[in-house]
C-alpha cells in the first residue's frame, strides 16, 4: 500500500502541482486560534457556505471527522511573482491550485470511496451557495478549507516534512486530501 501512496504523490506532480507529500493523521491539530481567524472574515467565506465555519461544524466536530481517516496527501501550487504586489500572479496561482485540486479529487474518488478535501479556500462551486437554507447541492464535490477545520497550514506542512515557504517573490497554496482506506 505504501507503494500506491507514493504513486499518488507522483500522480499529483504529473497533474500539475508544484510539490506533494504524504501526511500523517496524528499531525493534524485543530486550533481554536485558527478558527478565530476565519471569523475575522478576510476571505469573505465565513458563515456563507456549508464548507466554512460555522457551516462545517464546530472545531470538535471537525477534529472528530478528520480522525476517521487513515492518512492524507498534501499538494501545493507555488506561483512565481513579479514582486510582492503581483496580485494577478497570486490569483493565477490560486486558480491553478483550485483547478488541479478539483481534478485530483476526481482521481482520488475513483480509487477511494471516502475522501475529505481540505483545500486552500472555501467552496465557490455554485454561483450562490444554498447555505444555510437548503442542503449542499454537490456534497461530493464541495471543497472545505484547511483553516476552516482549525488547521495551521505551516505546522501541518512542517510536521510532514514539506516546505511551506519557497523563497522571495513566491506564494504557495496548500491543500490536504484525507483518505479512508476502506
Ligand atoms: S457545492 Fe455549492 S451548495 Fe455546496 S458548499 Fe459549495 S457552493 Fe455551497
Amino acid at each position: 500500500m505504501a507503494f500506491e501512496k507514493e504513486n499518488l504523490v507522483q500522480d499529483a506532480i504529473k497533474l500539475g502541482f508544484s510539490h506533494a507529500g504524504l501526511a500523517r493523521i496524528e499531525t493534524l491539530k485543530p486550533m481554536i486560534e485558527v478558527r478565530d481567524m476565519c471569523a475575522v472574515d478576510k476571505c469573505h467565506a465565513y458563515d456563507r457556505t456549508w464548507t466554512c465555519p460555522p457551516g462545517c461544524g464546530t472545531i470538535e466536530e471537525c477534529a472528530e471527522r478528520m480522525k476517521k481517516y487513515d492518512w492524507g496527501i498534501l499538494v501545493q501550487t507555488t506561483a512565481e511573482l513579479e514582486d510582492s504586489m503581483d496580485y494577478e500572479g497570486m490569483m493565477e496561482g490560486q486558480e491553478r491550485q483550485k483547478e488541479n485540486s478539483i481534478a485530483f479529487l476526481k482521481e482520488l474518488r475513483e480509487i477511494y470511496a471516502d475522501v475529505l478535501p481540505l483545500c486552500s479556500a472555501g467552496c465557490d462551486l455554485c454561483k450562490e451557495c444554498t447555505y444555510p437554507e437548503k442542503p449542499c447541492r454537490f456534497p461530493d464535490k464541495a471543497l472545505s478549507a484547511m483553516e476552516g477545520y482549525g488547521l495551521l497550514v505551516s505546522q501541518v506542512c512542517q510536521d510532514n516534512d514539506l516546505k511551506y515557504y519557497y523563497g522571495p517573490n513566491t506564494v504557495t497554496y496548500t491543500a490536504l486530501f484525507l483518505i479512508k482506506e476502506s
